[in-house]
């Protein structure tokens, strides 16, 4: 456990929660500011951060979570579709640093939308160079 951390301390019980699920590695609740009523977080129970750091048995378990805590919001909430999303470090506009999945119903009549602005590379070897350098790196 991480004194310092919020979702530490939610999976301690110090501060309150609304779970919707818990194992023994996994806990899930309801986000308190959700961006669509239902919102719902899937983290680990260890303190583990970013994902690059986290053990692959451990994301497999979040993901089947995350897919478990999607079904239900469809049939519970008749959710038309679900985000997921997942953010590493401020530059991604993480504001919680224990690793945590976001998983958002979403209604063909929410009117939420993204700001999703697709941008241009400068031309086709750009994106060719960037593309080998993260091959490489695999
Ligand atoms: P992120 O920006 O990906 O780090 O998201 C952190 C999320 O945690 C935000 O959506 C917050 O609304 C949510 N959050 C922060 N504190 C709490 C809390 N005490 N209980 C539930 N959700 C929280
Ligand atoms: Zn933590």
């Amino acid at each position: 456990m991480n004194a310092n951390c919020i979702f530490c301390k939610i999976v301690a019980g110090q501060i309150p929660s609304t779970k919707v699920y818990e194992d023994d590695e996994v806990v899930a609740f309801m986000d308190i500011g959700p961006i669509i009523k239902g919102h719902t977080l899937v983290i680990p129970k260890e303190h583990v951060d970013p994902i690059t750091e986290a053990p692959l048995p451990l994301i497999n378990k979040l993901m089947a979570v995350v897919q478990q805590i999607a079904r239900a919001q469809k049939a519970s909430l008749r959710a038309d579709g679900i985000n997921v999303l997942q953010a590493n470090g401020v530059a991604a506009g993480q504001q919680v640093p224990h690793l945590h999945f976001h998983v958002i119903p979403r209604f063909n009549t929410d009117g939420h939308h993204w700001n999703w602005a697709a941008k241009k590379y400068d031309n086709p070897e750009e994106m060719r160079r960037l593309a080998e350098s993260i091959k490489a790196a695999l």
